[in-house]
Order: structure tokens, then sequence, then C-alpha cells
């Protein structure tokens, strides 16, 4: 991996290039996690669960981001990964959160979250997030569907990093 040059989410929004690869954050790792082809455009989401972010210039924190609304892609199947692990969430991430689509067909649903993303290579995360798309008005859980085939996948922007193409 020497030498492949890796940018933010930031530096790609401005490129409004639509071809890269993301790859995992971590310096020694960088594992290819999966291709703009397979993921949608980026969907804003408000309330997820703390994740790793960039903070400036390279070093990577965990941030409470409650009420902060972040960019997320959207990736409905697992297979659509090449490489993505999944870990038990926390306990208090079992709630039903007010987490809301900001975009698109799914505005105005929750989610509830079922997993944590991490790097399938290096166990590190999270990055994002898997879980069941609700619709607003349900507040039964244990009505949810919770099919692993049902299960949804986020991709937090600014937990990876992007080599274009
Ligand atoms: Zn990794």
């Amino acid at each position: 991996m020497a030498g492949m040059e890796l940018i933010k989410y930031p530096e790609l929004a401005d490129l409004r290039n639509e071809s890269f690869v993301i790859r995992c954050p971590f310096k020694n790792c960088n594992s290819r996690i999966i291709d703009s082809k397979s993921t949608t455009s980026t969907i804003g989401i408000k309330g997820s669960p703390n994740l790793l972010r960039f903070s400036s210039p390279v070093m990577i924190s965990q941030e409470d981001n409650d009420e902060k609304l972040s960019n997320f892609y959207f990736v409905d199947d697992v297979w659509k990964f090449d490489n993505i692990g999944v870990s038990k969430p926390h306990d208090k991430h079992k709630d039903l959160r007010p987490i809301i689509f900001t975009q698109g067909d799914d505005n105005g649903k929750k989610i509830y979250i079922e997993r944590l993303l991490i790097c399938s290579d290096c166990d590190k995360g999270p990055l994002g997030f898997a879980g069941f798309l609700i619709d607003q008005e349900i507040e039964d859980t244990s009505t949810i569907n919770k099919d692993a085939g049902n299960l949804k996948y986020f991709l937090s922007c600014d937990s990876i990093l992007y080599q274009v193409l």
C-alpha cells in the first residue's frame, strides 16, 4: 500500500469525483472496504452512536455526536462490501434512538441499531453501524423483524479514507 494517496471526506467532497475506493483509516491497515459503485449518495443522520472521527490533522478520536447531523453512506446489502466486520453494540445502543434520515424516501425513519461496523482486517472502529429501518410511530421494539437479511448498513463519511480513482 506504500505511496497510495488517501484523502478525507471534506477533500473528497471538494473534488466532486464520483469514483473512489473507501479504505480503513488506520495507517498500518488501509484495507479496501467498499467502492463508490456499491454505495449510494450520502444521507444525513442525527443522533448516531459515537464513531471514530478525524480531528485535525490526522488524529482519530471517538467523538460524542449525539445531536450532530452527520453524513453516511447507505449500503443496503452486506455483500456489497469487500471487507467489513461487525461487533455487538453497547447496551445503550439497543434502545430505539431518534435517528432520522434527512433525505430521500426513508426521510423520517428511525434506525434500530443492531451492530457496529469495524474493519474486518484490523478489527478497529467503529466506522459505522448496521440496523433495521422502522417507521417513526413504532414504539414497541419487539415488533421489529430482526431478520439479518433486513439489516441496513451505514458507513460514516468522516470515519474512513478515500482513494480517488
Ligand atoms: Zn483496518
